[in-house]
């Protein structure tokens, strides 16, 4: 008769003489659908599993549990197993649980030591029987399962039965588990893209709106300056107000320079796409910031993979791109820090993939979420424009290639991009 008095199985769910034998599997199989149905998480799943089933056929033992993963079954768990013995079952095409899996159907050894197919387990001290078990829904099996029972075993029939039916109701869980991650996983993703397309949106209108800005001042401003320097000239070096209406006029055209700046980034002027090697841009730039890179004593890391493509860009504007990005990587690490530099395939071929990273100051989440708007800065005043970033997501962009950025607090920032390669 079955008793099921483990350690997960409740007390109460053991049957007292065999005329309860049919309500005990019927009890245990609640308890179990109830329990395995109750996470869906996978990792508790699994060690649940594995406990469950040990229950079900009144065994300890150690275990080791298997996932399907696309083709193969991949060993996720164990317990009580030495590692080296675990990494060896990993590796084993012909393991007790895997011929269940393939089988569908539970394999009992009662000796390991006269059975070639579990013979393999003889190398645990003390072991006598082995068990493999399938997890089977719906004909398809999700993984198996095997024990290592330091006595012999051989199992009634009904707990053959028991355990067919809670091995298909754990193979169902585990499918649920599976869909729940996977679902999980499509609403990160299509919560990212809502939220880039959001920001994408955002910037675009903050972009229509300063250039049209810029515009509308552009007259007047141009006004300001020729009038200062008008009334300047005519006050002559040592006029009235001279100090005053030059200082009107270098700060107007300040004013203008930034518009310039603005409307150029802003506008969308035409490029000249030539095909370059990403590297040769970044090692262009690296010459023309060396004194900034020595100055701070900083590390270079340069991973350049020989199988990234071409990239088709804009030369003068890419090359713009990266001295902004590494020159707020530069002021964002402190002396002795690194700089990474990669160029390597993207997982789309239409693609080649950038990365600038540094082990600087990182970058609070508050604040990421703002770093490509005009404007947006956290150096003092005179410091920073806020304009570095505005300006390459605008060329990036206007490239329709993509930019991302990643960045932990006190650790450091990575800013991803992908480029579009040049067709080979
Ligand atoms: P600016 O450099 O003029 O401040 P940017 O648009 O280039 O303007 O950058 C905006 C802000 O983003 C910076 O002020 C800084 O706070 C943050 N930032 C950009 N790059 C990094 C980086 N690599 N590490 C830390 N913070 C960064
Ligand atoms: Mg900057």
């Amino acid at each position: 008769m079955l008793s099921l008095r483990g350690h997960i199985l409740p007390e109460s769910v053991g049957g007292q003489t065999d005329s309860d034998t049919t309500f005990d599997s019927f009890a245990a199989l609640t308890v179990v659908a109830k329990m395995v149905c109750s996470t869906l998480a996978l990792e508790p799943l699994l060690q649940l599993i594995a406990d469950i089933v040990a229950d079900i056929l009144e065994v300890s033992a150690a275990k080791a549990l298997f996932l399907r993963d696309t083709d193969e079954l991949v060993l996720k768990f164990t317990r009580e197993l030495p590692e080296d013995f675990a990494a060896r079952l990993g590796l084993r095409k012909e393991a007790l649980g895997r011929i269940a899996a393939h089988q569908k159907k539970a394999i009992f050894v009662e000796r390991v030591a006269d059975d070639p197919r579990a013979s393999y387990a003889k190398e645990l001290e003390g072991v006598v029987s082995c068990i493999g078990v399938p997890l089977c829904a719906k004909e398809k099996s999700v993984g198996a399962m095997e024990l290592y029972i330091r006595r012999s075993f051989v199992p009634s029939a009904e707990q053959v039965e028991v355990l067919e039916t809670v091995a298909s109701l754990c193979a169902m869980a585990v499918e649920n588990a599976r869909l729940y991650e996977s679902l999980k996983e499509s609403y990160e993703t299509l919560k990212n893209t809502q939220a880039q397309l959001i920001q994408k949106e955002k910037l675009a209108s903050i972009g229509q709106l300063i250039a049209g800005i810029a515009h509308e001042l552009k007259n007047p401003l141009t006004s300001v300056i020729s009038y200062a320097q008008l009334l300047a000239d005519s006050a002559g070096e040592k006029g009235e107000a001279i100090d005053e209406l030059r200082a009107i006029e270098t700060n107007a055209k300040r004013c203008r320079d930034l518009i310039d700046n603005l409307l150029h980034y802003s506008r969308p002027s035409s490029l000249k796409l030539e095909i370059h090697p990403v590297s040769e841009i970044l090692e262009g730039v690296i010459k023309l910031l060396s004194y900034e890179l020595k100055s701070r004593n900083l590390e270079l890391v340069h991973q350049y993979s020989g199988d990234a493509p071409d990239a088709l860009v804009d030369y003068q504007q890419i090359m713009q791109v990266f001295v902004n990005l590494i020159m707020n990587a530069v002021q964002a690490t402190d002396k002795g820090g690194r700089i990474t530099l990669a160029v390597e395939p993207s997982t789309d071929p239409e693609f080649v993939t950038v990365r600038i990273s540094d082990t600087g100051c990182g970058i609070s989440e508050e604040n990421l979420s703002r770093l490509f708007e005009p404007f947006f800065t956290t150096k003092e005043k005179g410091k920073g424009t806020g304009l570095g970033l505005y300006i390459v997501y605008s060329i990036i962009n206007r490239h329709r290639g993509m930019i991302s950025v990643e960045s932990k607090l006190g650790a450091g920032t990575t800013f991803t991009m992908n480029l579009p390669a040049a067709k080979v």
